[in-house]
């Protein structure tokens, strides 16, 4: 590759950075900084919207090695803090730099067994690269695209297994094979333990599977990942619904010396307006399972239909707002709607997520909430009608609060409502589990370990309080601190 012919679009922030950077270690190859960020290709959108392939491609390697090689090597580096898992990211990008994408993603294995999925629906822009020090030039390095692109190599060229230790005859249950239990699983797999994962469904993954689109994650990606923590011991039972088959107690009594709750939080809310029993009118949950997991999109092909008229309105603003009004647009759709009730600037969802949406041509109602949905004389929705808002003061969320317009009201044609509003934990395993202590939405109380009230059960993920953001990295950090505390349990015996 011949670095000094490639137009490098650097901005002027970034030229007055890397000229102080090159005074103070004259040694180091300022003309690889010479680059702008790399951004992976995309499907061209009138493609993209009438498939359900994954839109962002992945960076070519000499993409990804001019990439790395805008990393400054800090000392101190703040990106890792960045990270729940916290990948030692100036050391992979180091390697990369040099071409040496064997050792680059040894490095993140290190720490983090499911990399072609966070480099894929990692926030990072409010994780790693919110902290990376080329941010100050308004472009921060594209690390998630760069662990994808190296998880991606690694997995087509086969997978390089680490060293595992000698078994130590501990049993530990795993209950959820979202990525908190499969980061608990692998993590202790890898250290000689006897695990089993038991998933409700049929297919493992949580939400990886069933919530999150095809063209955002394929799920080959997620099999992949599913399939490298069973090759390090792990043993995966689908089908199997803790708290109805087994109780904990009886878990417990079959020998499991540790068990941990990574059981999601799959119940949706409701709006609680007139009109939502209708037909046609679907929890964010049902319409993703449905097409995800049994695969709706590919109807005759698989016998599930999923019938969404000309136009469809989804209600919320987070990430499964996104995914559902995109989904629905590669059914068909003519017109989608988002209405959301604060503005553009509190959406929750990720931002590169909203801009592919809006692309795709989403309709956006900002500052919008639902009064009622309206059916028909056979009881299908019709009509979805809206007031409007304005934001007062910040709520306890430091988001702006939304308060109703009096008097201002208008419809929105839609054969499909989608509502998108958040979801919580189901309750059965608190239910039909004695000493397991939950917060009043229901979440497992436990502390920065994962440790619940109950001696020997662990718990984290979306299901367990003590935590910011419902995010596939978290629920990974909150399965990596539980991993070493049970660990230290089953080998020192210490609670
Ligand atoms: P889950 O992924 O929910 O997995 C829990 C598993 O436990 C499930 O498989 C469930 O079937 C199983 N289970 C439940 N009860 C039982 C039981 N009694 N017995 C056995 N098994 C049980 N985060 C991001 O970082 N980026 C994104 O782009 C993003 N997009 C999202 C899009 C959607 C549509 C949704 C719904 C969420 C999204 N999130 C995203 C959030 C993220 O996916 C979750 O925070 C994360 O999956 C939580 O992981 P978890 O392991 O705690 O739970
Ligand atoms: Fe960033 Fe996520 Fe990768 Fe950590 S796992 S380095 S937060 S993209």
């Amino acid at each position: 590759m011949e670095l000094n012919k490639i137009d490098t679009g650097i901005s002027t922030k970034e030229m007055i950075l890397n000229i102080v950077l090159y005074k103070e270690d004259p040694n180091y190859p300022t003309v690889y900084r010479y680059f702008r960020r790399q951004e992976m290709p995309k499907q061209p959108i009138v493609e993209r919207i009438k498939n359900f392939n994954e839109v962002a491609l992945g960076f070519e390697p000499d993409q990804a090695i001019m990439e790395a090689s805008r990393c400054l090597q800090c000392q101190d580096p703040q990106c890792r803090r960045g990270c729940p898992v916290g990948i030692n990211i100036t050391s992979f990008c180091g390697y990369v730099r040099e071409g040496n994408f064997d050792k680059a993603i040894s490095v993140i294995r290190e720490s983090n067994s499911l990399p072609a999925i966070c480099g894929r629906v990692c926030p990072q822009e409010s994780q790693c690269e919110a902290y990376c020090a080329m941010g100050q030039t308004g472009s921060p390095l594209a690390i998630g695209a760069l662990e994808r692109f190296l998880a991606d190599y690694e997995l087509k060229k086969g997978i390089t297994m680490p060293s595992i230790a000698p078994i130590t005859g501990k049993k530990v249950a795993v209950i959820g094979s979202g990525p908190a239990g499969l980061t608990v699983a692998g993590d202790l797999a890898k250290l000689g333990h006897i695990v089993s994962i038991f998933e409700a469904l049929h297919t493992p993954g949580g939400v990886l599977a069933y919530g999150i689109p095809e063209f955002r994650l394929p799920k080959s990606i997620v099999a992949a990942e599913v399939d490298y923590v069973k090759r390090l011991g792990a043993k995966l039972e689908t089908n199997m619904v803790i708290g109805k088959i087994f109780t904990i107690d009886e878990l417990v009594e079959m020998g499991y010396q540790a068990i941990f709750l990574g059981t999601g939080a799959g119940s949706p809310y409701f709006l609680s307006i007139s009109g939502e029993n209708l037909n046609g009118v679907y929890s964010a949950n049902e319409f993703l399972t449905r097409c995800n997991l049994m695969k709706s999109y590919l109807f005759p092909e698989y016998d599930t239909p999923l019938i969404v008229g000309k136009e469809v309105v989804v209600i919320g603003g987070g990430n499964v707002t996104m995914d559902s009004a995109r989904t629905a647009l590669r059914l068909g759709v003519e017109k989608v709607h988002v209405v959301y009730r604060r503005s553009e600037q509190e959406m929750p969802a990720r931002r590169e997520e909203v801009l592919n949406a809006k692309d795709e041509g989403i309709l956006f109602n900002f500052l919008t909430y639902p009064l009622r949905l309206i059916g028909n004389s056979r009881g299908w929705v019709e009509k979805v009608e809206c007031g409007m808002m304005e934001l007062c003061e910040p709520d306890e969320t430091g988001r702006r609060r939304p308060v109703p317009i009096p008097n201002h009201s208008f419809t929105i044609d839609a054969q499909t409502v989608i509502i998108a509003i958040g979801q919580g934990p189901n309750p059965l395993l608190s239910k039909v589990t004695k000493d397991l202590e939950t917060d009043r939405d229901g979440r497992f109380i436990a502390d920065e370990w994962g440790r619940t009230s109950k001696r020997g059960i662990w718990s984290g993920g979306d299901v367990a309080t003590g935590w910011a953001d419902a995010t596939v990295i978290n629920a990974m950090g909150t399965g990596k601190r539980a991993a070493s505390s049970i660990h230290q349990f089953l080998t020192t015996g210490q609670w």
